[in-house]
């Protein structure tokens, strides 16, 4: 396993796919193979979605999930650990819900301004993913992952669609990812850019990930000094209006087709 503080002294990389943007670092593998018999993720039974849930009751499962809102589902626990963890094996392994594929790696923050999903490994989980090793990271895998996380995130955006408008359902959605990871240091409200969402106050266990982002306070708003450049370039008056937001670009809500 490698030592998140090992990890400060390696450089990022990125990889793109569709839109979702996997940070990793430079000479951090992952890989997750069945007969190392791990399991330490499944320790905490994973929320799987409507379709995931209808896949495996037809396969003739039964009484292994409990809703907890609309459209999402827990799996049950059966001792202290997933109900399908059975000797040390994934017994859906085929059929398993986006929340497992995508392990260790969790959406962290949506990219306003690229219009991307960013996504990244875990922090807490160089202290429990044993498929964390030093190597050359697979990027078949990474693919795969970049998937299951844009997955992730669409669910999210359909939880919150059962009482909001598609285009509200979508922002609360991007907006409360960062909170969600444990990747901000207060609410929403209080440490992501008002006019592009991006996260600038940010716990320390994230600072493997250098994304800290200058930010000037306006009217009781956190602005990162990137809005600030951009608005200021496109107003005479060279003043920040928060009317200029990127959360009113219809570039964002046609691109995703919600
Ligand atoms: S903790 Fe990591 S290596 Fe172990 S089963 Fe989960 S993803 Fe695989
Ligand atoms: S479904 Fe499989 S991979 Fe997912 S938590 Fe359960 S045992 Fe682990
Ligand atoms: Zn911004």
């Amino acid at each position: 396993m490698i030592k998140r503080e090992v990890l400060m002294s390696k450089n990022l990389r990125y990889f793109n796919f569709k839109n979702v943007k996997v940070i990793y670092h430079d000479g951090v593998a992952f890989n997750c193979l069945p007969e190392w018999e791990c399991f330490e993720c499944c320790k905490t039974p994973a929320d799987m979605n409507e379709e995931e849930y209808k896949t495996l009751l037809s396969l003739g499962y039964s009484d292994f999930a409990y809703k907890i809102a609309p459209g999402i589902y827990k799996l049950k626990k059966r001792n202290n650990a997933c109900i399908f963890l059975d000797n040390n094996k994934c017994e859906i392994h085929k059929y398993k819900p986006a929340s497992c594929k995508a392990q260790p790696f969790v959406p962290i923050y949506f990219d306003f301004h690229s219009i991307e999903l960013v996504v990244a490994i875990e922090p807490q989980a160089y202290d429990w993913c044993y498929g964390l090793q030093e190597g050359e990271m697979d990027k078949s895998l990474l693919k795969n992952v970049a998937k299951a996380c844009k997955k992730l995130f669409f669910d999210r955006v359909r939880y919150y669609e059962n009482f909001k408008s598609p285009n509200e359902a979508f922002l609360i959605a991007a907006l409360s990812i960062p909170e969600k990871v444990g990747l901000i240091e207060e609410s929403p409200m209080k440490s992501l850019c008002f006019c592009c969402g991006y996260p600038l106050k940010t716990t320390k266990i994230y600072d493997i990930y250098n994304i800290k982002r200058g930010y000037k306070e306006y009217m009781g708003a956190l602005i990162c000094e990137r809005c600030i450049n951009t608005i200021k370039s496109l107003n005479e008056r060279n003043i920040v209006d928060l009317k200029d937001s990127l959360f009113s670009n219809p570039k964002l809500f046609e691109f995703f087709k919600i």
